[in-house]
């Protein structure tokens, strides 16, 4: 076990935590919805492909769309049913996606053959990896990236380093706080599968100092089971927890422009993505729940609730008490990177991490005004971008110049926004801006 020692990266801001309406609140585990919407789209990569018909009957944990290829992961029915739909549904990222309804059946009868093994660590790498697929396992964090993608490195880029983030800096969001505290032995076993996996020398787990009562149980645990793992306390400071930023602050090494973690020797996983590696591998369990926190102004109770993929948002707000009189704006997500939805039907996905519902004043969005070229957008920049340039040559359609500025390294993290005097939509239009280079990128190859 390392030391107690508190690291973080140059740039980023402080915004309130709004933490406390949560981070004490116990995880409740949801009932069963009577209908679940199964995207065929909950992670990067290829869509999945349904693989059962209207009028099917389903078990919990059925896988019921197909990967489509390396980097595309299953979906699984996340309760016993009836199929009774498979077309285009509200999703939380946009406009419709083709979706696989299951209406309950009330009994939650479950697939055979999942079931822990006691010698999972004994399994070869290639079967580790083929359950972790097989379990439909994407970036719990919110990030998505399908997980036996991100634990394959390939020969020519070892890693020496696997950080586990435990971060979880976006304001409100307690699920990952809170998983820590409830089941951290389920984290660190799937911790160590992960590191038997990628053969990393050093293994860290970076909390925030926000969540001393995790690094306490992280630090025991980690000590009893006498696991090679250090916990590090890191500094209370946005975007700590965004991939680039944790590894600069572990490690001190920059990922270069346009590269991954890899490319310096480093892998990271969040906590409930370690959570779902252990039972992936050791119960052949796919991935059909997860924890969300109900949080916010506009919630008549807040609450972390264990529910299960595929319910609808307004399920999920209803057994919270449902929204309030003045509620406004409804974000999957945090208030900084989250996103706003427009339809209460759309479901619970992989990357849930919550559901933050504003009341109106908190919603109302200020007036533009001009640029005071302040420069308080590049010094709160964690990726040493120009965000007012960036937005600059974003309007005036210089896309060219955005790209030689590096726009693709932006992580669309919301500081320069947050900060901007003049209520500048700086992450609207250098989401923008990706965009356009992107098509252009793709149109030249
Ligand atoms: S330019 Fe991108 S990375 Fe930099 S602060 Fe703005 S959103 Fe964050
Ligand atoms: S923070 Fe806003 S006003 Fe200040 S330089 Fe950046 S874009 Fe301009």
């Amino acid at each position: 076990m390392g030391l107690l020692k508190s690291k973080s990266f140059s740039g980023g801001i402080h915004p309130p935590e709004h933490k406390h309406e949560t981070e004490k609140k116990a995880i409740e585990k949801c009932p069963l919805p009577s209908m679940v919407i199964i995207p065929v789209q909950q992670h990067i990569g290829a869509p999945a492909k349904p693989v059962v018909e209207k009028g099917d009957t389903v078990l919990a944990g059925q896988p019921v769309c197909e990967s489509t290829g390396f980097v595309s992961v299953p979906s699984h029915a996340s309760i016993s049913g009836t199929v009774t739909a498979i077309e285009q549904r509200p999703h939380p990222l946009g406009p419709g996606v083709l979706s696989v309804v299951i209406e309950s059946d009330g009994e939650d009868k479950w697939v055979p053959g999942i079931g822990y093994e006691e010698n999972y660590l004994e399994l070869d790498k290639k079967e580790m990896l083929s359950r972790i697929q097989a379990a439909g396992l994407a970036g719990m964090g919110g990030a998505t990236f399908p997980t036996h993608v991100k634990l394959s490195p390939p020969p020519d880029k070892p890693i020496n380093t696997f950080i586990l983030n435990g971060v979880e800096c976006e304001p409100y969001l307690t699920s990952d706080h809170r998983l820590m505290l409830e089941d951290p032995k389920k984290i660190l076993l799937g911790m160590q599968i992960i590191l038997h996996l990628l053969g990393a020398s050093r293994a860290v787990i970076g909390i925030e100092k926000n969540k001393s009562d995790a690094i306490l149980v992280m630090q025991r645990l980690v000590a009893e089971l006498k696991l090679p793992f250090e916990v590090i306390s890191l500094k209370v400071k946005y975007p700590q927890g965004a991939e680039k930023q944790l590894i600069k602050a572990v490690t001190g090494r920059s990922v270069p422009s346009g590269g991954l973690p890899m490319d310096v020797g480093c892998v990271v996983q969040n906590v409930g993505t370690a959570a779902a590696v252990f039972d992936a591998v050791a119960s052949k369990r796919p991935l059909v729940e997860r924890i969300v926190t109900v949080t916010g102004k506009g919630m008549n109770e807040t609450k972390n609730v264990l529910t299960r993929i595929g319910t609808p948002f307004s399920f999920l707000l209803d057994y919270c008490g449902g929204i309030q009189d003045h509620a406004g704006k409804i974000i999957m997500g945090g208030p900084m990177m989250g996103l706003a939805q427009s339809s209460m039907d759309a479901p619970v996905i992989k990357g849930t991490s919550g559901l933050l519902v504003l009341d109106e004043k908190e919603s109302r969005r200020c007036a533009e005004s001009v640029c005071i070229s302040c420069a308080r957008c590049i010094d709160v920049c964690p990726m040493g971008l120009m965000p007012k340039l960036l937005g600059a040559f974003v309007k005036n359609d210089h896309i060219e110049d955005a790209k030689n500025y590096n726009i693709l390294d932006c992580i669309e993290c919301g500081s320069c926004a947050y900060v901007c005097p003049a209520h500048i939509n700086l992450v609207h239009l250098i989401k923008y801006g990706k965009m356009q280079v992107a098509k252009q990128i793709k149109k030249a190859s």
